[in-house]
């Protein structure tokens, strides 16, 4: 489609938990096959923003919409299949299961027969684990393990790809690796990503928009280069 179309976007989107507000009055906006990245300070928001737009969460107040539709009450499995699809924070291999099987958990429940077979290759694939099938998930390195992940969430096939900090924790190849795969992703399957990342390097490699969120809101959003050399954000950074 056209690239200038908007594929995702919030309307004054808030979430409270209890009496604290961990998201407030987001305007977030995605366009078809853009690549975005998500930064602010532990605790800013990020996660929770992701978390509405899957679904996992439901707002207090606010909407969102996807390609045009308010999808504010659907359930998190439809938004999966309109094409929304997220790797969490939290890792979600099983370790005691082999490549193969991870790959499969997420598809089954939408394939079956030759497309589920096609997709998990097409997962695996992806995650650049071809001959690594049998091997356990305990066994992969942790980037191994992100970059299955990555694939798994890609193999359902969406538009839009929501990726939380898919790199904590590896080291700088890891990093490279994954990074090129996110390009891939989005240059040859045109699918659009939010990735939550902080490494400037990483997100000068990946994306050519960046939005800072701080305390629950959208605080700057920018290029790479103006938000890299706004001493706004890093402010925010050192905790002011
Ligand atoms: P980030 O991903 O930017 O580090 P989060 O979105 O995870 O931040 O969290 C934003 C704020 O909301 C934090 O103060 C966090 O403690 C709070 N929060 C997030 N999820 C929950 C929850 N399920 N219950 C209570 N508080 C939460
Ligand atoms: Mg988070």
């Amino acid at each position: 489609g056209d690239r200038t179309d908007t594929l995702l976007a919030t309307d004054d989107l808030r979430k409270d938990f209890g009496g604290f507000t961990a998201t407030d009055e987001i305007d977030f906006s995605v366009a078809e096959g853009e690549l975005r990245c998500l930064i602010g300070p532990n605790g800013a928001g990020k996660s929770t923003l992701l978390n509405l737009v899957t679904g996992s969460y439901s707002p207090t107040a606010g909407s969102v919409y996807y390609n045009g539709h308010d999808i504010t009450e659907l359930a998190p499995h439809k938004r999966v299949q309109r094409g929304i699809s997220m790797k969490f924070q939290v890792p979600s291999v099983y370790s005691d299961l082999t490549v193969r099987e991870n790959a499969r958990l997420p598809i089954q429940r939408f394939a079956d027969g030759d497309e589920r077979r096609r997709r998990v290759d097409e997962a695996i694939d992806s995650a650049g684990l071809a001959g690594y099938e049998d091997v356990d998930a305990s066994q992969l390195s942790h980037g191994q393990q992100q970059q299955l992940e990555i694939g798994m969430a890609a193999a359902l096939e969406p538009e839009l790809l929501l990726l939380d900090e898919p790199v904590a924790g590896l080291d700088v190849a890891e990093r490279e690796t994954i990074a090129e795969r996110i390009v891939r992703l989005n240059e040859e399957r045109d699918i659009a990503f939010v990735v939550i990342e902080h490494d400037t390097d990483f997100v000068a490699s990946i994306a050519e928009k960046v939005t800072v969120l701080h305390n629950g809101e959208i605080f700057r959003e920018g290029t790479v280069e103006e938000i890299e050399s706004d001493p706004e954000v890093q402010r925010i950074y050192l905790g002011g």
